[in-house]
């Protein structure tokens, strides 16, 4: 049997076991605490740091493969296990490419793949300097998640929000939509892509308010993103998979935003509502199999269960139960012990045939459950 690490215990890991489980394959996993999402469905658990060379590299010495659920990882001792013969998914190169906003933007600039323009600035007195480039989003080159390294600047007194680091300074979308694309590619260069999502975020807390799929796009505009994620992926000339997430605008157009190289908050609802789940597919890029059907079985809505405000502590979900008497509705909870405001503590996909449907029960639960403390 293959021997493949994990790089993170988190719940994409935790996913992504459930998914092995079909397979036969052997699973390791890296991650800083025992108690993680992870932690107890692989075959075997190493407490360590995803960000330390010599971690990574004792972890990855002995396995066939690695593949990692976030990007903060160390690439370097990737680079050199890449160099001792263990595959990599998705390569160190394309990681380096990617972790890094500016060598992002860089490349869609390179490889004409369209994306918001853009210049970089190294400092705050850069970005002063660049203001008539505004109104425009600021972005950190190195370390933003979950749109903390994120800000947008309209006018010249919104200066002192942006960062005194290397970033990007991207002109600003008028967005119609943000669209969510999952695109697969294996060894052979053979890609499969899923039916585009439509991503709604909480303007607040700006993580993912929910989600629809397929999105309710004109053909055109699926053709065009289906076009760019798939030349975009090729570009990166690594096998995995990726998200890719998207802009359009108001006439239209299609603008990259960044790309993940993994399997992403995006895809969750295909467990239950395509034939093949983005975690079943990368296990088939990894271990060489054929890839999947990507196509839906039922359109799927997905909540995402936050960790609700006023609360810190051990976990507790409220309205579970009325929840779980829904029909067609899935729930996952990751298995985070401890709660607290904005944590991604779980999600819960809905299954429809009719949006008006999912749309009305996304809104439901959202009412329904809530992540307290005890
Ligand atoms: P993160 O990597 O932290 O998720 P993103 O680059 O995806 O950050 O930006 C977070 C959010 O900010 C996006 O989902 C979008 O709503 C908004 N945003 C980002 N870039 C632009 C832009 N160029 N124009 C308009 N809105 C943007």
């Amino acid at each position: 049997m293959l021997k493949v690490g994990i790089l993170g215990g988190g719940q994409l890991g935790r996913m992504l076991l459930q998914a092995a489980a079909n397979y036969p394959v052997e699973t390791f996993v890296l991650e800083n605490n025992e108690h993680c999402p992870a932690g107890h469905l692989c075959h075997y658990f190493t407490k360590g740091d995803i960000r330390n060379f010599d971690d990574v590299y004792n972890f990855g010495k002995g396995l066939d493969a690695i593949t990692i659920e976030i990007e903060s990882v160390n690439e370097d001792a990737l680079e050199k296990l890449e160099s001792e013969g263990v595959k990599v998914y998705p390569k160190p190169s394309a990681l380096r490419i990617i972790k890094n906003k500016i060598k992002q933007k860089e490349f869609y600039k390179e490889h004409q793949v369209p994306t918001p323009a853009f210049v970089v600035t190294n400092n705050l007195d850069d970005l002063k300097a660049k203001s008539d480039f505004l109104p425009a989003v600021h972005k950190i080159g190195m370390g933003g998640y979950d749109g903390r390294g994120v800000q947008v600047i309209k006018t010249a007194d919104d200066i002192s929000r942006g960062f005194d680091a290397a970033s990007v300074l991207e002109k600003l979308v008028n967005i119609h939509k943000e669209i969510a694309q999952i695109v697969a590619i294996n060894d052979k260069g053979e890609t499969a892509i899923y039916p585009p999502v439509d991503m709604v975020f909480d303007p607040l807390l700006n993580l993912l308010d929910y989600q629809i799929s397929p999105a309710d796009l004109p053909k055109e505009t699926l053709w065009k993103i289906e076009a760019v994620a798939i030349k975009l992926v090729k570009e990166l000339k690594t096998p995995g998979i990726f998200a890719v997430e998207l802009f359009v605008d108001k006439q239209g157009e299609v603008f990259v935003n960044e790309t993940a190289p993994r399997v992403h908050n995006s895809g969750h609802h295909t467990i239950e509502a395509n034939y093949s789940s983005q975690f079943d597919m990368l296990w088939r890029v990894i271990l060489g199999y054929p890839l999947g059907n990507t196509a839906h079985i039922l359109p799927a809505a997905i909540v995402n269960l936050i960790g609700d405000n006023n609360h810190s502590g051990v976990a507790n979900y409220q309205g579970l139960n009325d929840v779980l008497k829904m029909e067609n509705v899935f729930v996952h909870i990751y298995g985070k012990s401890q709660t607290k405001p904005g944590r991604k503590m779980g999600h819960i996909t809905i299954l429809s045939k009719e949006k008006n449907d999912l749309v009305y029960t996304a809104h439901k639960i959202k009412q329904t459950i809530k992540v307290i403390s005890k």
